[in-house]
């Protein structure tokens, strides 16, 4: 992705190796989680936030050497747990983590497995004696997808919403591309010095990835209409090529969520009509 002019971080030494806790800033280290993969990059970011009080955030997959690694930096200061959203490669250590230390779970909501002691509506905040960190909705990704932002360093801990280096599969019926371009506007509005992914390094320009993230939706978009344009009414299968041509063909199998995503868009905004991953899509103006 990138392209957006980032410039070395002087203060940070930045690993991104599996379980080798990163310091980022005074009050967030990061343990990157070992399930490297085309859809994981490096590994799921883990995030402990604060000293005193520890939340960690996403835990990551059921791996025990990452639980380990977890807890040796953490310690009995952990007290909460808290997800960014229930998917496998970020929540499902989960219930370890809180049998090992007692913490609070908390997650927009019961999904995927996943039992909450407590639900974060959007605005809820958790308190800890150093810092407060407060839950952001930000559907798109995944309809239960919160973001944390940690108000004393003005850092948004992003999960799956905004990812460093790739763009954010966004699979219906659950991902909603309409939903996503107004989370990612959200964000925006919002006063960050950096953004802390859920998976690859630190974004140090949030703003201008995020602008570049809205850009390139909106660029797409019109390339599945103009591709549709051009024939009237197609199948995904027939569109895929034309719209994804840019992208490798290992993962049109995963673009082809996003393009059903931008045709229900599309068809949101009465511009098609179509259903289906399989169905036939139509332009009606
Ligand atoms: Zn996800």
């Amino acid at each position: 992705m990138s392209g957006d002019g980032r410039t070395e971080t002087a203060s940070v030494v930045d690993t991104l190796e599996p379980g080798v806790p990163c310091a980022l800033s005074p009050l967030l280290r990061r343990i990157v989680a070992p399930n490297p993969g085309p859809m994981t990059g490096p590994g799921t970011n883990t995030y402990l936030v604060g000293v005193d009080e520890v939340v960690v955030v996403d835990p990551g997959p059921d791996d025990s050497s990452h639980l380990d690694a977890i807890e040796a930096c953490g310690g009995e200061r952990i007290r909460w747990i808290a997800l960014t959203h229930t998917h496998p490669d970020h929540a499902p250590a989960a219930a370890s983590l809180r049998e090992r230390t007692g913490a609070e779970l908390c997650a927009f909501s019961a999904r995927d497995g996943i039992r909450p002691d407590r639900r974060l509506a959007d605005g809820a905040v958790i308190d800890a004696t150093e810092f407060r960190l407060r839950a952001v909705h930000t559907p798109g990704h995944a309809g239960n997808h919160l973001c944390y932002f940690l108000e004393e360093e003005r850092l948004l801990l992003s999960g799956d919403h905004v990812m460093a280096g790739s763009t954010v599969v966004i699979k219906p019926p659950d991902g909603d591309m309409a939903a996503y371009l107004d989370s990612l506007r959200k964000v925006r509005a919002m006063p960050l010095r950096a953004i802390a992914p859920g998976h690859g390094p630190l974004i140090e320009e949030p703003n201008a990835v995020v602008d570049w993230y809205i850009a390139h939706r909106l660029e797409r978009e019109q390339k599945v209409y103009d591709a549709l344009a051009a024939h009237g009414s197609a199948t995904i299968a027939t569109l895929l090529p034309v719209v994804y041509g840019d992208v490798p063909e290992a993962l049109h199998p995963v673009a082809r969520y996003s393009l059903h995503a931008h045709l229900r868009k599309l068809a949101g905004d009465g511009r098609v009509v179509g259903t289906g991953l399989r169905g036939r899509w139509t332009v009606t103006s």
